[in-house]
């Protein structure tokens, strides 16, 4: 069975992918420091580690006891609002650690890596459909810090023959068929659990931010992703590593965007209920469109996206927050 070290894998995104490398027959050996991470996402027969990233002793001994083979970075801080406030804890917690953590790694041997990247690398698009080879002008610390260690990774690659595939991820959204795992985020600032939450009524109504975007409806564009297609494109992720395929980035997205309103309209129809709505300014930084191009994913990944209708993506998150009204916690 192979040994696959996955950093934040009680996360969301993490979370998701140890439960589909288990299904599909890979040993997930999970670190993660628990700082927004829960451990009831993790199963209880998973290896399961509390920890930094940038732990060398700890780090060796895992992969060492563990037989590890291979890496899925995922911990990360990702709040965007929170990286403009403080771009120096991501600059440390985010490039800095993941440089020791990629340090570790070669020096014990790991040298298959698969990165949890981001659109946020684009920045404001100049052409949608969002292209690999487009440029990169991230517009705030969290984008630039990932940014920066596919970079890293490039180096590494050159130097020590790191062998390692980013995957870019657009909106990840919904949640795992059976209810089991879901999006528990201490600070939401997503739209969807911000909608559900709403249907709950734990809030008292959905603001759609900016309603004079240049789009049919006035509203933002984006490409939603089920977690369960971003779990699979890890897998593919790994099996292509084995297989010699050629470092660099992914991006994973449908190539479809859904505007806010439209979003909150099937959210109507899923739940059954009349969500409230307001309509609020502007959020800063964000583009009218983000669609990914996603022809290089399928081709030399041999992805499809399997999940990622807005239908499925909301029922599935709905069923998660009815049976979780109050996350993983409580
Ligand atoms: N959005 C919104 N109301 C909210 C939260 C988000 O209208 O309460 C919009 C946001 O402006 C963006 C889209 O929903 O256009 C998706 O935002 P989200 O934060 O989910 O993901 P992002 O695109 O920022 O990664």
């Amino acid at each position: 069975m192979k040994k696959i070290l996955i950093s934040g894998g009680a996360g969301y995104i993490g979370s998701h992918t140890v439960q589909a490398l288990s299904k599909a027959g890979y040993g997930p050996v999970v670190l993660d420091s628990l700082i927004t991470g829960h451990r009831k996402a993790v199963s209880k027969n998973i290896s399961f580690y509390q920890g930094d990233i940038a732990d060398d002793g700890l780090v060796s001994n895992i992969i060492k006891k563990e037989n590890v083979s291979a890496a899925i970075h995922f911990a990360a801080r990702s709040l965007v609002g929170e990286s403009v406030q403080k771009p120096d804890l991501y600059f440390e917690e985010n490039v800095a650690k993941t440089n020791r953590f990629m340090s570790t790694l070669l020096k014990c041997g790991v040298n298959k890596v698969v990165f949890s990247s981001t659109a946020a690398t684009y920045g404001n698009p100049e052409v949608t459909p969002i292209a690999e080879e487009s440029g990169t002008e991230p517009i705030n610390p969290y984008g630039a810090s990932k940014l920066m260690i596919e970079q890293s990774l490039y180096w590494l690659e050159q130097a020590y023959g790191l062998k390692w595939v980013a995957l870019r991820y657009f909106n990840a959204a919904g949640a795992a068929l059976d209810g089991s795992l879901g999006e528990d985020h201490t600070t939401e600032t997503h739209l969807i659990p911000l909608i559900l939450k709403t249907a709950l009524g734990h809030r008292e109504a959905i603001s759609i931010l900016g309603t004079d975007y240049n789009t049919p409806d006035g509203t933002c564009i984006r490409d939603y992703i089920h977690v369960l297609d971003l779990a699979e494109a890890h897998i593919r992720a790994l099996e292509a590593l084995d297989q010699g395929v050629a470092c660099g980035a992914y991006n994973v997205g449908t190539g479809a965007g859904y505007s806010v309103r439209e979003v909150v309209n099937m959210a109507k129809r899923v739940t059954g209920m009349d969500i409230p709505v307001v309509e609020a300014h502007r959020r800063a930084g964000d583009p009218d469109v983000l669609v990914a191009k996603v022809e290089k994913i399928q081709k030399t990944l041999g992805w499809q996206a399997r999940y990622s209708d807005l239908e499925t993506i909301i029922k599935t998150a709905w069923e998660w927050h009815q049976k979780h009204p109050h996350g993983y916690e409580k």
